[in-house]
């Protein structure tokens, strides 16, 4: 009950003030549902271009960290009806009796929730530090950035453990700012191979290679690792950056105690709602949906095309569940996204992942900068794509292919 002569309009609370959380809020907002948006966060800063804190290479300067906040910034929608609790942590959540605790010790009572905390850093020490060789780090936010970025302008030998979108775009960097690149990658013979298979993840290690990163696999990388190596080692004055890129877990811990399905981020259904709150959504890295591109299995996907996809969707199903704008459709989704390892531009579309065989459709793996397009099938029929070129040279043959998955788009899957 709110007291008398509160203001009625309904109460949604975003946490997590990441693109997902921006998309959500705007979306309630551009459907014009009288209701004042929240949005927590417990970094300092407004919605920033997280993936653009990998992309290059900046000049030295005094203010490193101001101008990358800036080049990052993200525009969203600004309303009375919007307001920004930034530096604001939730650290805990009741759903039945719709309340949040702060990190200020207030509590929020909301109408609506918005779940969108991420994820964070997979560490092979516990937590960003020093082991007796190396000084670990993580790299997901602003201030990780300004580190990473401060200790590659000096020119520092690089160890970067995995070999994913993250740990590839930093090698890349580094080798931007002549740093010596050490990569070790112990469970894969190379880059995104449990994505794109053995043929292109081999191609896309031996363009590292060549372009002078030093890539470990199996026992040689093993043997470097940390956990591995660290006990037994001598301590060393080489305090070299070590950089962890091992994939991430998924801020949930604030949810806890409520019974929800926190084994893998947060699950939904196919219209970004928590089961069994009606009026509570989630979206972005965090959300784990059903998949259409999967026959509807649980995914979780961390691309930032599927947070403002996912972000949109939760926002719209929130103003719906509120009695405005057009009911949601559910989720129909087109994964596609893109990354560069040293000049090669890497695109992917579909859910290569799902696939039972190959195909190469132009060009030769071992000529990746030449153009190399390949088709992902499954039953022979195609689920998924991938192109990887330094120029733009077979683009046309890949708009083509993306135009052949997409009528094979699977369709909309709705709530049961
Ligand atoms: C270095 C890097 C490069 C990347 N490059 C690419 C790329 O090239 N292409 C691509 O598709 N994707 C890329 N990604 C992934 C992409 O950035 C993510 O998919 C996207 O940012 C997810 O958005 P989100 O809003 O779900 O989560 P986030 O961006 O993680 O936002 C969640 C926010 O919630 C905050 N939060 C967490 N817990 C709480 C709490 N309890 N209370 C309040 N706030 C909380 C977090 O601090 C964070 O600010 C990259 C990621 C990184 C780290």
């Amino acid at each position: 009950m709110r007291p008398p002569g509160a203001d009625e309009r309904p109460l949604v609370g975003v946490v997590g003030s990441g693109i997902a959380g921006l998309r959500a809020a705007n979306a309630i907002l551009r459907s014009e549902v009288d209701a004042r948006v929240v949005v927590f966060g417990d970094e300092i800063h407004r919605t920033y271009n997280r993936p653009g804190l990998t992309k290059k290479r900046y000049p030295l300067s005094d203010s490193l960290g101001m101008t990358i906040a800036e080049d990052v910034k993200v525009k969203g929608a600004e309303s009375d009806a919007l307001t920004w609790r930034l530096g604001t942590g939730v650290e805990t959540a009741d759903l039945r009796a719709r309340t949040l605790r702060l990190s200020t010790g207030e509590t929020f009572g909301y109408d609506a929730l918005v779940i969108a905390t991420g994820v964070r850093p997979r560490s092979s020490v516990r937590g960003d530090g020093e082991c007796r060789l190396h000084t670990h780090r993580t790299l997901r936010g602003l201030s990780d950035a300004r580190y990473v970025h401060q200790r590659l302008q000096a020119g520092e030998k690089v160890t970067i453990v995995g070999a994913g979108f993250v740990a590839c775009e930093l090698a890349s960097l580094a080798r931007e700012y002549g740093c010596e690149v050490l990569m070790l990658e112990a469970r894969r013979s190379g880059p995104f191979e449990s994505l794109l298979g053995e043929r292109v993840s081999e191609a896309l290690r031996r363009w590292l290679v060549r372009h002078g990163v030093t890539f470990l696999t199996g026992d040689s990388a093993r043997e470097l690792l940390c956990e591995a190596g660290e006990p037994d080692a001598a301590p060393s004055s080489d305090r070299s950056l070590f950089i962890d890129a091992v994939g991430s877990v998924p801020n949930v811990e604030w949810l806890h105690g409520n019974g929800l399905d926190l084994s893998d981020g947060v699950r939904v259904d196919a219209y970004m709602r928590v089961s069994p709150w009606d009026n509570v959504f989630a979206a972005g890295d965090i959300a784990r949906y059903p998949d259409p591109w999967a026959a509807g299995s649980p995914t979780r996907m961390e691309f930032w095309k599927n947070a403002i996809d996912t972000g949109n969707l939760a926002g719209r199903s929130l103003a719906s569940s509120l009695g405005h704008g057009s009911p949601a459709s559910g989720i129909s989704y087109f994964p596609s996204m893109s990354t560069e390892v040293i000049g090669l531009r890497v695109q992917i579309a579909g859910n290569p992942r799902t696939s039972d065989s190959t195909k190469i459709v132009c060009g030769d793996p071992d000529r990746p900068d030449q153009g190399v397009i390949v088709a992902y099938l499954r039953e022979g029929a195609m689920v998924g794509a991938a192109y990887l070129d330094q120029g733009a040279r077979l683009n046309g043959a890949y708009i083509k292919l993306l135009r052949s998955l997409r009528e094979r788009q699977p369709d909309v899957l709705h709530a049961p």
